[in-house]
């Protein structure tokens, strides 16, 4: 593939687990990166040292200002509240960052011609249990947390920004992404949580009889799709997923042995709606994308017990 051409790059998130490492291949790849992000998960030590770093919320910042200071070519959108049980408990906060906040990037983007773009959405939470064995990008729509229906909200505003003012858009689907540099505090994010309770030497809990199943994704695999969907000569929707489905329990087990950690996980309540299933359909980012594989579980599993046990 030719590289492209330099871009300017607004990477949303960018001081957050994904966004990190989508804004840090962005400036490995040559593009210019400015990160924008409230920090309130993130950290600056996730933007890397060259991009730019501007420190706001989605809720109030005057984005008409930094459109006007530069003129970017993408808008990589990952800022977000992502916590789905927290959704539960505050959908009016959850939706003033997620809807109110994205409607506020993309007018002041779309006003300042910005030509495209991407979108870190959800699978599972989107299409909820699958129907059949996995989730493709056409499985219905029937998110059951707010938080599925905000970034369904904004999937479809994207629709209308295309069909309105030729917004061009990539949406990207992920299923559950693990890696290096996940935040395990919170709620979100069951690898970084087991491992980070593993290395504090705590028995992590686990929701239920731990038979629920999930697909999970190297973050890597996200990172080369962000890439590529730079320069996509297209629009529409792509799931970002294995279709690989593990319960939990196993993950459990197969971090445990990586981490040589003795203790069994404590079984406690499933918060309630929680899925048994989710498995996405993937393929289709493969075929377009000109992207090989997605990353092995028991590969990436690996690279990221290296980086917590180095972080310690
Ligand atoms: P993350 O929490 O590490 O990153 C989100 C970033 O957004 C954080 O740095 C946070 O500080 C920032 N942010 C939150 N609210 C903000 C606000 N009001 N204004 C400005 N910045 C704000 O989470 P992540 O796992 O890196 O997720 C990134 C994106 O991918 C999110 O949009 C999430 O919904 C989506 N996603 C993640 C997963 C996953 O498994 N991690 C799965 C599906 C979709």
């Amino acid at each position: 593939m030719t590289p492209s051409p330099p871009l300017r790059v607004l990477v949303t998130g960018g001081a957050g687990f994904i966004g990190g490492h989508v804004a840090r291949a962005c400036v490995e790849a040559g593009h210019r990166v400015t990160v924008f992000d409230n920090l309130s998960r993130g950290r600056s030590e996730n933007v890397p040292p060259s991009a730019e770093l501007v420190v706001g919320d989605l809720r109030d910042y005057d984005f008409g200002k930094l459109f006007n200071g530069s003129k970017f070519d993408v808008i990589n959108h990952h800022a977000a509240h992502m916590d789905l049980r927290e959704s539960v408990r505050e959908p009016v906060f959850d939706a003033e960052v997620n809807v109110t906040g994205s409607l506020r990037l993309l007018e002041a983007g779309r006003n300042a011609g910005v030509r495209r773009v991407i979108f870190a959405s959800t699978g599972g939470a989107i299409y909820g249990e699958p129907q059949g064995h996995s989730a493709g990008e056409e499985h219905p729509t029937v998110p059951v947390s707010p938080y599925g229906v905000t970034k369904l909200a904004v999937e479809r505003y994207l629709h209308f920004y295309r069909v309105e003012y030729g917004l061009s858009a990539v949406v990207l689907r992920y299923a559950n992404v693990y890696g290096p540099r996940q935040d395990g505090k919170g709620e979100a994010g069951v690898v970084a949580i087991f491992l980070d309770n593993m290395l504090a030497g705590k028995a992590p809990s686990i929701h239920g009889d731990g038979q629920q199943t999930r697909d999970y994704v190297y973050v890597g695999d996200c990172v080369r799709a962000n890439l590529a969907a730079l320069s996509y000569p297209g629009d529409g929707i792509w799931n970002v997923g294995t279709g690989v489905e593990i319960s939990v329990n196993r993950l459990y087990q197969e971090l445990a042995a990586r981490m040589n950690f003795p203790k069994p996980g404590i079984h406690d309540d499933p918060p309630p709606g929680e899925q048994r299933r989710s498995l996405l359909d993937g393929s289709k980012l493969l075929r377009d994308f000109g992207i090989q594989r997605y990353t092995p579980l028991a590969e990436g599993l690996d690279t990221t017990v290296e980086w917590f046990r180095r972080r310690g």
